[in-house]
């Protein structure tokens, strides 16, 4: 079977087991590193390309490790997901966002990126209604960005927790729109309140059809009445072709760079005097 195989890669490759004993490492290092406090959340703006307003702005983790310097999500998000400790981790995303949230003008939306484990494990409605609770953040401000991998399976129980959330009048955004297998499949199943289409599409948006999946995808969402997002808009060029097409919000480097709390809330304190 499978561990019989893991075996004889260890007993016959000498370079695999050392690369087992890093991955160990950082196992070890990161469960460590939560309790140290290790961690944080930065946050980057997201604009309403019709207004010209900055509407919120999502959290995005931080590792800030003593041995490794600054960790990027990528590198320890998936290895979090595969140990369980995303179930904390990202439960203290959560509540520190809403915190944060909290202390901006009161139109500013938080969106937290939530991984399958966490809504998998069962406690998930509770965490964030206490953590709504807590922070004294109404529900209407906090939006929870899942990807595809969140409703692949027990679906009927995803379906549920989510339905909950957004009976409170939580938002659901469907990130990374279009790099899955089935993304209209699970739109059909799953209310959701946003899109966001995947930095790949836009990055490519000078190309002829993917521009054209691009106006498709934001044409859905105005049918459905669902906010489309763009992410990783780094050109003017970019964005006057997401507002030709009539794409709702924007988000990347061009509006603004992931930056830490206390910077982002005087950006959107000085704008909400606007
Ligand atoms: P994501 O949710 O798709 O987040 C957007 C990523 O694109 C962020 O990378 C952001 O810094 C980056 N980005 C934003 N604008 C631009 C742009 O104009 N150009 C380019 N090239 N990149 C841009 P980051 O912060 O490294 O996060 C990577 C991924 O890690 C996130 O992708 C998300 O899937 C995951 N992640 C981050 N924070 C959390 C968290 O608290 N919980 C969970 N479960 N996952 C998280
Ligand atoms: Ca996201
Ligand atoms: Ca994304
Ligand atoms: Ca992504």
């Amino acid at each position: 079977g499978k561990s019989e195989g893991r075996n004889v890669y260890r007993f016959f490759e000498p370079g695999m087991d050392a690369l087992m004993r890093e991955r160990r490492a950082l196992e070890v290092e990161l469960e460590a590193a939560l309790p140290k406090r290790e961690f944080e959340l930065d946050f980057q703006p997201i604009l309403n390309i019709g207004s010209g307003a900055i509407v919120g702005a999502e959290a995005l983790m931080r590792w800030r490790s003593p041995a490794r310097g600054l960790v990027s999500p990528e590198n320890f998000i998936p290895v979090a997901e595969e140990t369980g400790l995303i179930v904390q981790l990202g439960d203290w995303a959560l509540r520190k966002a809403c915190n944060v949230a909290a202390s901006w003008p009161p139109d500013m939306r938080m969106a937290v990126n939530v991984s399958a484990a966490q809504i998998k494990s069962g406690g998930f409605a509770r965490s964030v209604i206490s953590a709504l609770a807590f922070s004294r953040l109404p529900a209407e401000r906090l939006e929870l960005e899942i990807t595809e991998t969140v409703m692949m399976d027990e679906s009927d129980a995803v379906l549920k927790t989510l339905s909950q959330l957004r009976g409170l009048g939580v938002r659901i955004a469907l990130d990374d729109f279009g790099t899955g297998y089935s993304s209209l499949g699970y739109l059909r199943r799953f209310p959701v309140d946003k899109i966001k289409i995947d930095r790949s599409f836009i990055r490519d948006l000078d190309k002829r059809d993917t521009a054209a999946i691009v106006r498709t995808v934001i044409g859905l969402g105005l049918e459905l009445g669902i906010t489309v997002t763009a992410e990783g808009v780094e050109t003017e060029a970019q964005l006057d072709m997401l507002r030709k097409a009539g794409c709702g919000e924007a988000q990347g480097y061009l509006i603004g760079v992931p930056t830490k709390a206390s910077d982002i809330g005087g950006l959107l304190r000085s704008q909400a005097l606007l």
